[in-house]
């Protein structure tokens, strides 16, 4: 079993939502009582936030590199960014500590196309929905076509995810917005929504809306164990 590398702490809840999804499909696939091999950086968030809002993208990619590296010499053979959102830096981890990464986007982009749709929304953070780094990775790789919510919606969902979701708040009012949000990007044409930011699968579920959801915080914990136990 390789050695599993984990930037964590964005937010710490959902990185224990990876610990344990990861456990747990080791555990259903291997029996007995095995478990990951896994090694967690986890991160200030409140530093890392304040540096995203300030726009210090370099601060950012540094605190994320360096995590990097000490994780490969923790030993870890490769690396999972918990979250979305700092996907936006994946080439300068990935290139910064010599490990390779699972790449989220690519992760729910073959997830997409095996489910048979091309044309889905995205729900995130502001950067996830707004910037090209996700959006236009699904685009040139698998030719899905994203659709964003509105404007009044992308900050619903900025203030669901920083300021109740990352603060361990779970609100039902907020998975009504979100479903209303999710039944909005259904009516501009979307075949199903990307569950894109690492807290929204602790708020909403498949059951709660018509149109399938694709929860990046299973699909990316699957495909590290997938790698975690691949042969090679
Ligand atoms: N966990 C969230 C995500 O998946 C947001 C946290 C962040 O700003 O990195 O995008």
């Amino acid at each position: 079993m390789k050695n599993i590398g984990l930037i964590g702490g964005m937010s710490w809840n959902s990185s224990m939502e990876y610990y344990r999804l990861i456990n747990e499909l080791v555990s259903q696939r291997l029996g007995n009582l095995h478990s990951a091999k896994l090694v967690l950086f986890s991160l200030d968030f409140e530093q890392i936030r304040d540096a995203q809002d300030e726009g210090r993208f370099a601060d950012v990619a540094i605190a994320l590199t360096e995590a990097g590296r000490a994780l490969q010499r923790a030993g870890a053979e490769f690396l999972v960014i918990c979250t979305n959102t700092m996907h936006k830096f994946a080439s300068e981890v990935e290139s910064g500590s010599g490990l390779p990464l699972i790449h989220i986007a690519d992760v729910v982009g073959k997830a997409i196309r095996n489910y048979g749709v091309f044309r889905v929304g995205l729900l995130g953070t502001r950067l996830t929905m707004e910037d090209d780094f996700y959006r236009e990775r699904l685009k040139e790789n698998f030719n899905i076509e994203v659709l964003i919510p509105e404007a009044k919606d992308r900050a619903t969902l900025q203030h669901i995810i920083y300021d109740e979701l990352c603060q361990e708040r779970v609100e039902a009012s907020s998975r009504r917005s979100c479903a209303g949000i999710i039944g909005r990007l259904a009516q501009r044409g979307a075949q199903g929504v990307i569950l894109g930011c690492t807290e929204l699968p602790l708020l909403i579920q498949s059951s709660d809306v018509a149109i399938p959801l694709f929860d990046t915080t299973r699909l990316h914990a699957e495909a590290a164990v997938n790698l975690a136990l691949s042969e090679g």
